[in-house]
């Protein structure tokens, strides 16, 4: 996910800027995934990667392994990624063979040889979109690559509409343990108009059944603020969620980034207001969720995630990932992450298959972090959790947060955005629901040229 920045730059890294409330939904990114920005990574910076990979392995940072499959029944009038919806089984074979190529290239290099897999993701696109015997052929091959037995967490995303009781089945049976499921509304007309290929009836039918199989962790996504949403029927969501009893449920506010069908429509017609609820009305939806949620026994647990029980249910993956793990990446498009090194693979599948073909690794940019980028980068991501403790990064990068970001810690603090104590800061409700703008004011002059929320 891209964050795309569009207005002047800020001076300084200590500088605290005003910010404004976005009401309306424009377009473009609002969510802060990554850091440094992607619009910072360059094809000049490769070769970094193909020098990491000639080094020793680690023995203290942890592997994941994440594929993408690209492949999708229909595509969502909000999706900005490269998906395709007319990839017959050949193909799909071809594009599987070309990842396993991909993968034995990397796994065999020095920096990953012999190490095993501490978790894995399949994202997408819909992994659900393969077939039983296409997702055993891909798995059976990437343990052969790199080992799956010691993993905390292999997550798998779902589109309910692609799930049946086989598929269901060989998912859990390749080993999957937590299942993201993108149920994202339980309204019929609300699915259909945004474009998404499944209905209610399918959602309950494939959860119903993934429990019943013992999947250790279900999760279940839900989009605050689709096309045609209404307070009436958010709250219908909220029960039927509730209702649902999921181990986690995982809450974006609708972004309508450039490349989605409904940003061209926008276009055609001339307007830059997304027919979306504006970012108030989503936050206030959100806040209504964790509420009913609290109320029934769950905990929030990030800007995003309500959870069941924090002390069984673990976002490995992310949290991983945040504090700055190994990830090798394969499949077109997908993000990776060696050595602080971030790399990103060609886009499109055409380029993407031509050079893994070429025996060459498809990376398209890359980008090398300094050690205060790896700092600046775990201390904003983990904001998102709500709670950040000083002595953490002391311990671990020799900086005190509240040294670096005072006049910026005591801004949120103004605006009643956190609270501040002397081992941490807590962000408020309202903090949280809308980190993601907030966090722009915690990045390095270098990275904040193109600020949008200032
Ligand atoms: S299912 Fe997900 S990846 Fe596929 S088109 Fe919809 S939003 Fe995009």
């Amino acid at each position: 996910m891209e964050t795309t920045l569009d207005s002047p730059p800020a001076s300084a890294a200590t500088e605290v800027t005003s910010p404004k409330k976005v009401e309306q939904t424009e377009v473009g990114n609002y969510f802060v995934s990554n850091y440094p920005p992607f619009s910072f990574w360059k094809p000049d910076q490769v070769h970094v990667v193909e020098d990491v990979l000639q080094r020793p392995a680690p023995a203290d940072i942890p592997l994941g392994v994440y594929f993408h499959i690209p492949f999708c029944r229909k595509r969502c009038h909000f999706c900005y990624f490269k998906v395709y919806t007319d990839k017959n089984a050949g193909e799909i074979k071809a594009y599987i063979d070309a990842g396993m190529r991909e993968m034995e290239s990397l796994a065999s290099q020095l920096y990953l040889k012999g190490r095993k897999a501490h978790f894995v993701y399949f994202g997408g696109g819909t992994p659900s979109y393969l077939s039983v015997p296409q997702l055993k052929d891909l798995t059976n091959r990437m343990k052969d690559l790199v080992p799956w037995d010691e993993a905390e967490e292999v997550a798998f995303e779902a589109e309910p509409g692609t799930l049946n009781e086989t598929k269901l089945t060989g998912i859990r049976e390749v080993g999957v343990t937590r299942l993201s499921l993108g149920v994202e509304n339980f309204d019929d007309h609300i699915l259909e108009t945004n474009g998404r290929a499944h209905r209610s009836g399918e959602i309950g039918k494939a959860y119903n059944f993934a429990r019943s199989l013992g999947f250790e962790h279900i999760n279940i996504d839900l989009i605050a603020g689709m096309m045609n949403e209404t307070e009436a029927n958010w709250k219908v969501c909220v029960a039927k969620a509730i209702e649902m009893q999921p181990d986690a449920v995982t809450i974006y506010q609708m972004e309508v980034p450039y490349n989605t069908t409904m940003y061209r429509q926008m276009k055609e017609e001339g307007k830059v207001t997304a027919p979306v609820a504006d970012w108030q009305t989503k936050r206030d939806w959100v806040s209504y969720a964790f509420d009913e949620f609290q109320k029934a026994g769950y905990t929030v647990t990030s800007a995003y995630t309500v959870v069941k029980d924090p002390k069984r249910i673990k976002f490995v993956y992310r949290d991983a990932l945040w504090e700055g793990a190994d990830l090798l990446s394969c499949g077109v498009a997908s993000f990776g992450h060696l050595s602080g090194v971030h790399y990103q693979n060609q886009a499109d599948v055409g380029p993407y298959m031509q050079a893994v073909d070429a025996g060459n690794l498809p990376i398209f940019r890359a980008y090398e972090t300094t050690a205060d980028d790896r700092f600046v980068r775990e201390f904003i991501l983990k904001l998102k959790l709500g709670r950040s403790e000083y002595g953490y990064y002391v311990a671990k990068f020799g900086e005190d947060p509240k040294q670096r970001f005072g006049p910026q810690l005591e801004r949120l603090a103004q605006e009643g955005f956190a609270t501040l104590d002397a081992e941490g800061v807590t962000l408020t409700r309202d903090g949280l629901l809308q980190v993601d703008r907030l966090l722009h004011d915690f990045f390095l002059p270098q990275h904040r040229q193109f600020e949008r929320y200032t």
